[in-house]
């Protein structure tokens, strides 16, 4: 892997954003009075961003409004958006060969890129892996390895966990009641402990993880659930969709020590923190911890659905049959995989989250130092979060942002999240934090109090 990153290709310079109309403009209020009529109600779009193209960190929207994405999609546009050498890698395979269905023949994409997720996996004993086409079906996929390799129904997750939408995954999820309301019953056997939540930049509150592990082991271990009933402990390093928290180290290696105590599963949720968002492929790497499965998605291919569950050799004794899925693993989002992973790799993209992660905070922690409505600001690489006294304040900021050209997004209760490309260069940080220091002003000029 080289160190130094290299040039970053014309598409990813950075062109200012540029508001052009009144936001949202004529064209996309037309797309979302149409999307209205159409489209699921379920879905939560934060602000009117009605996206026609984007390059490199800039989105262009349908009316030729430009932004500064610091949101990715999510965090999935790791290489920022048609990167070239994805696109290209796209373009190619889907002239080539778009289906065969890896679940029942064999195709060298399939086979390169969970080699290559293997080569990466954060554990010493070899790896085996199975695409998926999405983050919440690598979390079932887990969910189900683990039953069928320890023999044990339970699972225990943690308060405010986002692990996907599907039911299993569902069943582990506790972010907000709206994703769980009106979906019951969901898996049985299922607990959620508490997880850390540590600010430490305005105060020093949250500890080391040392009380919920006592919570965990006592109540939940102790009391609820037997450690013999239970597969897996299922795990977000970096919490996300519950308001980018980082667990501590010594929280990560309790879990660690709890999983080999009792012969539990333990499950590292990396669809989002994962694949050089916090400066390494993955954040166990930080806590030196080894999980039994780590799961993808998101990032790993750029934008294109995929995702893995990636486990251990010797937890794979499910036999054929077991699972299998029509589209996963797909040529076309295998070769994007393949072509992100490298990508990250030639230009230094590890490397560049950790810097550009340092320099968005301290601009963003320089920024609101004088701001009493800002309550914590925290995150590992290019995974960093704000949190204010209250949701209102987060979705004003949050949209005077936008109003301004720069996309964030909101996570937790009041947090808004900075997860941009890993592309992102001094420049963009910069621009970004000047963008959002004027969002910050006008977002609480009209006063969204501490207690709104
Ligand atoms: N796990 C984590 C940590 C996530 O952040 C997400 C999505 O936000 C998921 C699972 C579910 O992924 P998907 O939306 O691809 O199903």
């Amino acid at each position: 892997m080289r160190t130094q990153p290299s040039a970053a290709p014309a598409a990813t310079k950075l062109a200012a954003p540029h508001i052009v109309t009144e936001l949202p403009g004529p064209r996309a209020r037309a797309l979302i009075e149409r999307d209205g009529r159409v489209t699921s109600p379920s879905l939560t779009r934060a602000y009117p961003l009605a996206a026609e193209s984007g390059s490199g960190l800039v989105v262009t929207d349908v009316d030729g409004n430009r932004f500064l994405d610091f949101a990715a999609g999510i965090a999935v546009a790791s290489t920022g958006h048609a990167h070239p050498r994805v696109a290209e890698a796209i373009a190619g395979q889907a002239s080539q060969l778009i289906h065969i269905a890896a679940t029942d023949f064999y195709e060298p994409r399939y086979v390169e890129f969970s080699e290559k997720l293997a080569s990466i996996a954060p554990f010493a004993e070899p790896a085996r892996v199975f695409l998926t086409n999405s983050g919440t079906e690598a979390v079932e996929g887990a969910i189900k390895l683990a039953r069928y390799h320890t023999g044990r129904p339970g699972i225990i997750a943690f308060e405010g966990a986002f692990h996907g939408r599907t039911l299993g995954a569902l069943s582990l999820t506790n972010s907000k009641i709206r994703q769980r309301a009106g979906f019951g019953p969901l898996l049985p056997m299922v607990e959620h402990a508490p997880y850390p939540r540590v600010r430490s930049w305005r105060e020093q509150t949250g500890g080391d993880g040392s009380d919920e592990l006592e919570v965990l082991r006592r109540t939940i271990l102790g009391r609820i659930l037997a450690p013999a009933d239970v597969a897996a402990i299922v795990v977000e390093p970096v919490q996300g969709e519950g308001g980018y928290f980082p667990a501590p180290r010594a929280f990560l290696q309790g879990l660690r020590e709890i999983c080999d105590e009792h012969g539990i599963l333990l499950v590292a949720d990396e669809i989002q923190s994962g694949i050089g968002r916090t400066g390494r492929w993955w954040v166990m790497e930080h806590a030196g911890v080894e999980p039994d499965i780590v799961l993808t998605a998101k990032g790993v291919a750029s934008g294109m659905p995929i995702g893995a569950f990636i486990a251990r050799d010797s937890v794979w004794t499910w036999k054929p049959g077991a699972h299998g899925s029509t589209f996963a693993g797909n040529p076309v989002c295998a070769a994007a995989g393949l072509a992100t992973l490298k990508v990250i790799e030639d230009d230094g993209l590890l490397q560049n989250a950790t810097r550009m992660g340092e320099r968005l905070k301290a601009g963003l922690e320089q920024v609101a130092s004088d701001r009493a409505e800002v309550w914590d600001i925290r995150g590992l690489g290019l995974m960093i979060g704000i949190e204010f006294h209250t949701h209102q304040q987060a979705a004003a900021v949050e949209l005077a942002a936008f109003e301004r050209g720069l996309l964030v997004l909101e996570c937790g209760e009041s947090t808004l999240r900075f997860c941009p490309p890993l592309i992102v260069d001094g420049e963009a940080v910069d621009r970004a934090v000047a963008i959002f220091a004027e969002a910050l002003a006008a977002g609480l000029a009209g006063g969204v109090s501490r207690e709104t």
